[in-house]
């Protein structure tokens, strides 16, 4: 990841100054647990941090994003995740305060088979936005049939991670079992003292270009890479989440009633699903189509329920908004289906490993941009154009979500989001409807976006990166 650039520039910096953890730490207004996450590449730090450590090392901010030495960080990168890492099959509305928790709870319930009561206690954002995520609903339904009390601790501040989870089993009044559980983003957690390993990596190539190579070479087409690097199982596992996609969608425009959290969001899905014109127009027909599918992905993920990642819960819905419409309008097969999820899968990963994913990092350009690139791909193959056809599509989609910013209303994933992923699965189509026409003309690369879109999340203030300090969010509604 390009994190492992900075944190190698920071632990340079902060040894030629002959400066501590915790000196470093204090310059820089954030404790010594965030200094020690930028330097092992776990977190980046914001461009106000990047400000303050300029300012402490007396060298100019240019030292932190120079673009050669970017370069040659992105060269030596060696390789990307299963996409079964990236396509996650979990509850909503958010990966770190659902898919975490649930991952956890199934561990604690496996490894307690005669417990007869549990205890959950969440802290930091876990019990801050817990309630609006419906942690306790996850945590409950995932536990279940055995009951389990869930508490919110809000005041204890000397935590390790933002987002920590207690659970304690019992057995006739007595504790018979206790972890605390750190969730860690992308519903990946981590035991009290014994950090999960990384997951292997098992694509060597980690550029569009090169990939693009290898597949011209070998007379592929992108799916193939993905079936030759991965192998039978992934076909397996891709069923699964297209079956968990068109489950979601199919709930969704049957679903009525307001979203929990509070802000009393309708959910909308059914209404623009059955709100066919008299002589309405085929356009508008797929504006509407695609749009209530996008919005029945993305209210079961605000509701709590069972969703794809794709590539994140809140961009859940981008992706198989267009899949599902263009499956029911042209009867693409099932199989099909699944090469187009490959071939988008790859286009995630490409831009998970190389910049981000999560909006926290850098915004809703991350989630919803990704999102998008990865849908306009899969359109690609599913209409069969060339790799550099596909490319252009994913390069059109990313490009025009630029300095998208993430300010969820009261950290909801609903206020902006809900009607965004239905803008975003609009938008794959005029993508790849663009790219078909276009690509013989295009200027700049796949991979030069994606490394645009990590430099300008990088700069986007946190008040604009899932923080609900600025934009949407300082809306009285
Ligand atoms: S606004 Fe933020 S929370 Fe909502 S979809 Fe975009 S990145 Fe996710």
């Amino acid at each position: 990841m390009l994190n492992g650039f900075y944190s190698k520039k920071i632990t340079e910096l902060r040894d030629k100054n002959n400066m501590s953890v915790k000196e470093l730490a204090d310059g820089t207004d954030v404790d010594e647990q965030t200094v020690l996450s930028w330097e092992t590449g776990e977190s980046v730090p914001t461009a106000e941090n990047f400000y303050k450590m300029a300012k402490l090392f007396g060298v100019s901010m240019d030292v932190f994003f120079d673009a050669e030495e970017h370069k040659k960080s992105i060269e030596k990168m060696n390789g990307m995740e299963s996409l079964n890492q990236l396509y996650r099959i979990g509850c909503g509305p958010s990966s770190s305060h659902t898919m975490g928790p649930e991952k956890a709870c199934i561990l604690f319930k496996e490894k307690n088979p005669n417990a007869d009561r549990f205890k959950a206690v969440l802290y930091g954002s876990l019990a801050k936005t817990g309630k609006g995520h419906c942690t306790d609903k996850v945590i409950e339904n995932t536990l279940a049939p055995t009951p389990c009390e869930v508490e919110f601790d809000c005041l204890k501040s000397d935590i390790e991670h933002p987002n920590t989870m207690d659970l304690s089993a019992f057995k006739d009044g007595e504790q018979i079992d206790f972890i605390r559980v750190f969730s860690v983003g992308g519903g990946r957690i981590e035991l009290e003292g014994s950090k999960s390993a990384n997951e292997p990596i098992v694509y060597k190539l980690s550029t569009f270009k090169d990939i693009k190579a290898y597949c011209k070479e070998k007379k592929y087409r992108l799916w193939q890479y993905v079936d030759e690097v991965e192998g039978e199982y992934i076909w397996d596992y891709l069923r699964v989440v297209w079956k968990t996609m068109k489950d979601a969608i199919e709930r969704g425009i049957e679903d009525e009633g307001v979203l929990p959290g509070g802000l009393e969001v309708q959910k909308k899905a059914k209404y623009l699903y059955n709100m066919e014109h008299i002589g309405e127009s085929a356009e508008t027909r797929e504006n509407r189509e695609v749009c209530s599918y996008a919005f029945a992905v993305s209210e079961q993920n605000a509701s709590g329920n069972r969703i794809v990642t794709a590539p994140t819960c809140g961009a859940s819905g981008v992706v198989p908004a267009v899949l599902y419409y263009m499956q029911l309008k042209h009867g693409y097969t099932d199989r099909q289906i699944l090469e187009a999820l490959a071939t988008a899968g790859l286009i995630g990963n490409l831009i998970k490993t190389n910049a981000s994913i999560s909006g926290a990092e850098c915004g809703c350009q991350a989630e919803v941009g990704t999102a998008c690139a990865m849908a306009a791909a899969a359109l690609g193959e599913l209409f069969g154009l060339k790799s550099d056809k596909i490319e252009y599509a994913a390069e059109i989609a990313i490009e025009h979500h630029l300095g998208l910013t993430c300010d969820p209303i009261c950290g909801l994933v609903q206020i902006p989001c809900i009607e965004r992923n239905a803008v975003a699965a609009m938008r794959a189509i005029n993508a790849v409807n663009l790219a078909s026409f276009l690509s013989e003309t295009r200027k700049i690369s796949l991979d030069s976006v994606v490394e645009t879109m990590k430099k300008t999340g990088l700069d986007i203030r946190s008040a604009y990166r899932e923080t609900s300090e600025g934009g949407l969010a300082t809306l009285n509604i």
